[in-house]
C-alpha cells in the first residue's frame, strides 16, 4: 500500500475544528493517500446528478430566449444569496466559528443554506471540518490527490472511502448538537428541502410576475441549483489544484483570484487553509471577498460580532516559515533581502 504523508495538515485544521493549536504531524503509517484505492461508483447519485444537469442545460436555454428579465435578475440574486449562505453560513460561521451571529442573522443563514440545496448545515460542516483537519488525505471527503474530478464532484457519486467513515465520526460536532435550529434544520431537512429549494423558487416568480411554471422550474431551480453547485465545488478542485502558496507551501490548497472572484472570495485558500479560524478566510475584502464585506456590514448593523483574525506580524511570520516565496509583499525572497540588509546596516 502507498501511502503519501501531507504535512501541515493538523497543525493548520486543529487551530479551527478544535482551537488546541497542536503542532502534531500525522505519520504516514497513520494517515495519507493509498492510490491502489478503487473507489465503487453510486449509480443512483450519477443519474440524480445526469438529471439535474440536463435540467440545468435546458434552464441554460429557456434564460436565454424563454424567460422574463425579472425571473433572470432573480436567478442571480437566488446564486449571491444562497451562496453566502453557504460562504458566511456554512463555511465561515458554523464549520469554522470565525465570527458569531446574532438570532436574526442565523436564521437567515440557515434559510439561505437550505434553499442552496447542499445537504443539511450540520453534514455540511461535518463534512468541511473534516477536510480541514484530513487535508488531501484519504480521511478527506474531497481528497484532491484522488483527482481534479473526485475533488470536484466526483466524491459525490462514489462510495466513502472508509477512513473517511471511520474519520468522519470522530469529528466534534457538539457545538452544532447543542444548537436547536441547526439540530431542527437537520431533523426536518427534506421537508424544508422541499419547500424552501424547489417550491419557494419557482412559485415566487410565476405568482408574482407571471412567470410561465415551467420556465422558472428550469431556470429558478435547476439552473440556479447546479450553477451553485459547480461554484462551491470549485473550491475544492481548482482552489486545491492551480495556484501559488505564499502562506504554506506544505499544503495542497492555493491561492486562486478566479475562484476568488465567484465564490465569493473563497478562492484565497493557501490562506484559509493555514488560518482556518480568520472571519475574512484571506488578506484581502471587496471586490474579490464579497463574504467578508458583506460580514463587515452585518457586523456595522449588530447583527455579526466577535470576528476573529490573523494579526499582521503572526501573517508575516508564517509567509517567511512556511510560504513558497511568492507572496507580492512578504515573499520570503522580499523578506531575506530585507533581512539581509538590515544584517549588513549592522555590520
Ligand atoms: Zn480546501
Ligand atoms: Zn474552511
Amino acid at each position: 500500500m502507498s501511502t503519501t504523508l501531507v504535512e501541515g495538515v493538523v497543525e493548520s485544521s486543529t487551530a479551527v475544528c478544535d482551537h488546541s493549536h497542536t503542532k502534531k504531524k500525522i505519520l504516514p503509517s497513520e494517515i495519507g493517500t493509498d492510490y491502489s484505492f478503487k473507489r465503487k461508483i453510486v449509480w443512483k447519485n450519477v443519474f440524480a446528478f445526469v438529471v439535474l444537469h440536463l435540467g440545468a442545460l435546458y434552464g441554460l436555454y429557456l434564460g436565454f430566449f424563454e424567460a422574463k428579465w425579472l425571473t433572470i435578475v432573480f436567478v442571480w440574486f437566488l446564486i449571491f444569496a444562497t451562496g453566502e449562505g453557504i460562504t458566511a453560513g456554512a463555511h465561515r460561521l458554523y464549520s469554522h466559528k470565525s465570527y458569531k451571529a446574532t438570532l436574526p442573522l442565523r436564521v437567515v443563514l440557515l434559510i439561505l443554506q437550505t434553499i442552496a440545496g447542499q445537504n443539511c448545515m450540520y453534514i455540511w460542516a461535518r463534512d468541511h471540518r473534516q477536510h480541514h483537519k484530513y487535508s488531501d488525505t484519504d480521511a478527506d471527503p474531497h481528497n484532491a490527490n484522488r483527482g481534479f474530478f473526485f475533488s470536484h464532484m466526483g466524491w459525490l457519486m462514489s462510495k466513502k472511502h472508509p477512513m473517511v467513515i471511520a474519520k468522519g465520526k470522530t469529528i466534534d460536532m457538539s457545538d452544532l448538537e447543542a444548537d436547536a435550529l441547526v439540530m431542527f434544520q437537520k431533523k426536518y431537512y427534506n421537508p424544508l428541502y422541499f419547500f424552501l429549494a424547489l417550491v419557494f423558487p419557482v412559485y415566487l416568480p410565476v405568482y408574482l410576475w407571471n412567470e410561465t411554471a415551467w420556465t422558472a422550474l428550469f431556470t429558478c431551480y435547476f439552473l440556479r441549483y447546479v450553477a451553485l453547485l459547480h461554484i462551491t465545488w470549485t473550491v475544492n478542485s481548482i482552489a486545491h489544484y492551480y495556484g501559488t502558496k505564499p502562506f504554506d507551501m506544505n499544503i495542497v490548497a492555493v491561492e486562486s483570484k478566479i475562484v476568488s472572484l465567484w465564490a465569493g472570495g473563497e478562492g484565497w485558500h493557501n490562506y484559509h487553509h493555514t488560518f482556518p479560524w480568520d472571519y475574512k478566510a484571506s488578506e484581502f475584502a471587496a471586490p474579490l471577498n464579497a463574504t467578508t464585506t458583506l460580514i463587515d456590514i452585518m457586523a456595522y448593523f449588530g447583527l455579526a460580532y466577535d470576528m476573529r483574525e490573523a494579526s499582521i506580524s503572526m501573517i508575516q511570520k508564517r509567509i517567511k516559515r512556511t510560504g513558497d516565496g511568492s507572496h507580492a509583499i512578504y515573499g520570503s525572497k522580499k523578506v531575506d533581502d530585507n533581512h539581509n540588509n538590515e544584517m549588513t546596516k549592522m555590520q
